[in-house]
């Protein structure tokens, strides 16, 4: 019924830069788990978690990847820490066309936290030793569902924002006739 009242779970991780000391085996834990196959390689730029370092400073800020935007933010937020100006965008979630991080490495496809999804607890959570990150589950009241993208649709969209629309057409028209080539290929050695 439309207006319906519905709860929905809301995770988050709830970081305490005050206890992070920047040891980045949250990053660590994150691209290794999500390695394919699992396990396999720990690469950091592959990782849904990153730190942001100052080592000069103590200053160790851990952010994890949000939902993947397709048009970059037209207001921005500066933030001065310590006497230090840091990027517009350095502690912004969101994965977006204006720059590289929480995109994987070879195809610039978004990468998104998915709190380990199969997992007791979110690993990044299990492997802070000094208790930095904590995981925290809540129920919202919302109006109805909210219509998010699928994991496919925010990887067409991302990859046709990075290589057109046109050009991602023309490969998906490459690869169906060439893999009806190797069909017949098939069929014919049967
Ligand atoms: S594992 Fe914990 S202490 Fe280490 S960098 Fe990540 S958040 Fe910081
Ligand atoms: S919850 Fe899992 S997917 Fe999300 S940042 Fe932590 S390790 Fe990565």
């Amino acid at each position: 019924m439309p207006g319906e009242k519905k709860t929905k779970t809301v995770k988050t991780i709830k970081v305490d830069v005050d206890k992070c000391n920047g040891c980045r085996a949250c990053e660590m834990i994150c691209s290794a788990f999500h390695a394919a196959p699992k396990y396999s390689g720990n690469n950091p730029e592959r990782s849904r978690i990153r730190v942001i370092r100052e080592p000069l400073r103590d200053l160790y800020v851990p952010v994890y990847a949000g939902d993947y935007t397709a048009a970059e933010c037209a207001g921005r937020d500066k933030y001065t820490i310590d006497g230090k100006e840091y990027d517009e965008c350095a502690f912004c979630r969101a994965s977006c066309p204006s720059r590289d991080i929480f995109k994987e490495p070879d195809s610039g496809l978004p990468l998104k936290c998915d709190m380990c999804e199969g997992e007791e607890e979110p690993l990044c959570v299990k492997w802070c030793l000094v208790d930095a990150l904590t995981y925290v589950e809540r129920e919202e009241e919302v109006e109805e569902e909210e219509d998010d993208l699928g994991e496919m649709e925010m990887g067409l969209e991302a990859l046709a924002n990075k290589y057109g629309l046109n050009k991602i057409m023309d490969t998906v028209a490459r690869m169906s006739v060439s893999s009806k080539g190797l069909d017949v290929k098939a069929k014919e050695e049967d």
